[in-house]
């Protein structure tokens, strides 16, 4: 094995190819196709690889940069195409030239921007594809009049030469946390069909949303008229957190939770009291703390910290027993004095320590590999 430094971003390829051939397995027994999005990874090209290994249709992410990785390492698909990309943030006008050379679709939501679409298409002499949103009531991003849907379709049907209508999609568990249910997807498979009427022809896609729109696929109460889900967390964080206790009745509950693993060096390992001694101010970020006096423990400290990972709520110990004590930028203090003797007695400045990620955590020690190393595993 190479020499590693850390603090390092461990990625499981087996764990990734198992999760995607699972996800997208039950996702084609309802004849749904999988977009692959890759922003929460911050498209780490071994996880790339293996969604594609996995089956997933096409790689998406909201940010371009991570489009043009793709579209750079030229990663074909299983059929041995060029892996086609989507941009899932709506275009800014200020990339327009960019997007239609990196991304073969995107998402919109404004009618201004299909305009300049169309004409950086035209420019470049290329054709895009274009997934027109509606909002069903998370009320991010969408057109949500059905009407005000249906205008924008016909104007990118008729008039837009270099733009084609792939499909309508949308988004939601977002930022107003409405569940994808039986009524929403039936609510998009309606509109829909009233653009399929409004234009005179089928769409290729219907984009029933993100990780969330997996629960009424499971419920069994998908229209058939639903046949993309563009999934990122679900792949390789599961779904715990948004589903809670819930998560286990549904089949997600077997997906593996080591697709990727933070693993962080001991520089300092000693027994020291729990209750700070002085007088009590703000801690490294301006925060009032609460202390407990547990008398002398145990504990370590490790070299990486919240400008690696974020919030120590979203990385979770391997090591049974260890608590997170505290954290600063560039420090995390693991109590250590409720570890197995055995194993606690054996640990050494130099021991690596591993932690599991959630997505928050996953996303920022993804982002910099000036400081996080990345290998696979
Ligand atoms: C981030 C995002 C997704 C993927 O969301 P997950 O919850 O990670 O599955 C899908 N669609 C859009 C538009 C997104 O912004």
């Amino acid at each position: 094995m190479e020499t590693r430094r850390y603090p390092a971003l461990i990625v499981n390829r087996e764990a990734v190819y198992e999760n995607t051939c699972k996800l997208v397995d039950w996702c084609d027994e309802n004849g749904i196709f999988v977009a692959g999005v890759i922003k929460g990874f911050n498209a780490n090209r071994a996880a790339c690889e293996e969604e594609i290994r996995g089956g997933v249709k096409m790689l998406a992410s909201s940010r371009l940069e991570h489009l043009s990785d793709v579209k750079e390492w030229g990663l074909k698909n299983i059929d041995g195409v060029d892996m086609p990309t989507l941009l899932i943030r709506m275009p800014m006008l200020s990339e327009i030239d960019d997007v239609v050379r990196i991304a073969d679709y995107s998402l919109n939501s404004e009618m201004a921007t299909l305009d300049a679409l169309d004409a950086a298409a035209a420019k470049q002499g290329r054709t895009h594809s274009v997934i027109l949103m509606t909002d069903l009531g998370d009320l991010r991003e969408g057109w949500f009049e059905e009407q005000d849907l249906i205008a924008a379709a016909l104007h990118t049907e008729n008039d837009l030469d270099n733009l084609y209508l792939a499909g309508i999609g949308t988004n939601l568990g977002c930022v107003g946390s409405i569940m994808p249910n039986k009524d929403k997807m039936e609510e998009l498979a309606e509109r829909a069909t009233a653009v399929e009427t409004a234009i005179g022809r089928t769409l290729d896609i219907v984009s029933g949303g993100a990780s969330t729109s997996l629960m009424p696929m499971f419920d069994g109460v998908m229209p058939s008229k639903v046949n993309m889900l563009r999934l990122g967390e679900s792949i390789p964080i599961s779904l715990r957190d948004q589903l809670g206790t819930t998560h286990d009745r549904y089949p997600i509950g077997e997906l593996r939770q080591d697709c990727f693993t933070l693993a962080a060096e001991i520089i300092e390992l000693n027994t020291k009291p729990t209750y700070p001694i002085g007088e009590i101010g703000a801690d490294a970020f301006g925060r009032k703390r609460e202390y407990i006096d547990r008398g002398n423990r145990k504990r370590v400290i490790l070299a990486v910290g919240r400008a690696d990972y974020g919030d120590t709520y979203d990385i979770i110990p391997e090591l049974d027993g260890a608590i997170i004590w505290g954290a600063s930028s560039d420090h995390t203090i693991l109590d250590i004095e409720d570890v197995a003797a055995e194993i606690r007695d054996n640990l050494k400045v130099g021991d690596i320590l591993t932690f599991k990620v959630r997505y928050a955590a996953m996303m920022h020690l993804s982002s910099n590999k000036l400081t996080v190393h990345q290998y696979e595993e």
